[in-house]
């Protein structure tokens, strides 16, 4: 199997699609580069001069990105379906979602985690499916379902499910809650990853709720609470979504920290994804705000498919090409995504 990326690597056989003429992010050195992408199946065998495709594309002008990521996600909040989901982000260069179907499970329970899981199978999307932590969030809600902590325990294990959506009850994880536990400690041994949701949450009360094994929190409000967030192994998602754009947080991020940060929207309602587009007017708008920030950055900031880069020299350039939308560049970014993405199973928000 191995030997037919290596032949094609080496230039000895044909590769499948060859982008020619373009420049590329380079998320190893954090530079534009020039250079032909070479691609066999789904993966990028070479970068360089001389290869041959089944297959070419003449990419003059355009640069390629890897696929961008969203960290946290309600596909229902579109109030569309993941097809039409699908549908309407992967053009704008988003090619792996981590999607809570928390809505769904608060109505029909596990039929609406298992609709969403059965959808993703069929669409140009990697959805990856977290099982909803905290249904219903509240006891006060009436919306019907009950997921507790036997329900968690027997379904977390699903090869399809990649872990434990938002853990929104923090009060029950720092009363250790027995059914709270139970959740937390099956998603542990399942050896799978808990998404937090944490608003305000700091000192003693974060350290305990961290403790519960939660990795990652999209709800910081403020720049000290972002900054301690990150300080304690958060990975921490700035979220720019059609109801929270926490544009203000941006100045948390530093050289020191920036691959604890992740893009999320949230929630994002479909008639502005078709006006404003996805991560991709996230990742417009971030710039543009770190664009005006004379601190902590003191540069400008690149997103990478699963984290934050800061770079000292070709940023501006960086800067330009993404923050403009080209049809073009958006579409051509969609082709080697999946190849270079820097992300593990254990990796949150990849
Ligand atoms: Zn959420």
């Amino acid at each position: 199997m191995l030997e037919k990326y290596i032949k094609a690597a080496l230039k000895e056989t044909e590769c499948d699609v060859l982008l020619k003429n373009g420049s590329y992010v380079n998320l190893f050195d954090g530079e534009v580069e020039e250079g032909d992408i070479a691609i066999k199946d789904d993966r990028i065998v070479g970068i360089g001069k001389g290869y041959k495709g089944k297959t070419e594309y003449d990419i003059t002008g355009m640069t390629v990105i890897p696929g961008l990521i969203d960290g946290h996600v309600h596909i229902e909040s579109s109030q569309s379906t993941p097809e039409e989901f699908a549908a309407m982000i992967v053009p704008h260069g988003t090619t792996t979602i981590i999607a809570d179907p928390h809505e769904l499970a608060n109505v029909l329970g596990m039929n609406g985690i298992h609709y969403v899981v059965e959808a993703a199978k069929n669409v140009p999307l990697d959805i990856k499916v977290q099982l909803s932590s905290c249904v219903p969030a509240t006891p006060f809600e009436t919306s019907g379902a009950i997921l507790n902590g036997d329900d968690i325990a027997k379904n977390i294990t699903d090869k399809d499910i990649n872990g434990l959506g938002e853990f929104m009850a923090y009060p029950s994880v720092i009363g250790c809650d027995p059914d709270t536990l139970k959740k937390l400690e099956a998603t542990h041994e399942a050896d799978k990853v808990i998404d937090g949701h944490a608003p305000l949450l700091q000192g003693d009360q974060l350290n305990g709720y961290l403790c519960g094994g939660i990795m990652t929190d999209h709800e910081s409000i403020t720049i000290d609470e972002m900054k301690e967030k990150i300080s304690k192994g958060v990975y921490t998602h700035l979220r720019v979504g059609s109801y929270t754009r926490s544009m203000d947080l941006v100045k948390a991020i530093t050289p020191w920290n920036y691959r604890r940060v992740l893009l999320c929207t949230d929630d994002k309602h479909a008639a502005e994804i078709k006006k404003n587009g996805h991560l991709d007017d996230a990742l417009r708008r971030v710039v543009a705000t770190a664009s005006v920030i004379e601190a902590p950055s003191h540069l400008s900031i690149s997103l990478t498919s699963s984290s934050w880069i800061t770079s000292k020299t070709s940023t501006p350039r960086w800067s330009s090409k993404m923050a403009s939308s080209s049809p073009k560049t958006e579409n051509l970014s969609l082709t080697p995504a999946r190849d270079i993405s820097l992300t593990s199973s254990r990796t949150p928000s990849t």
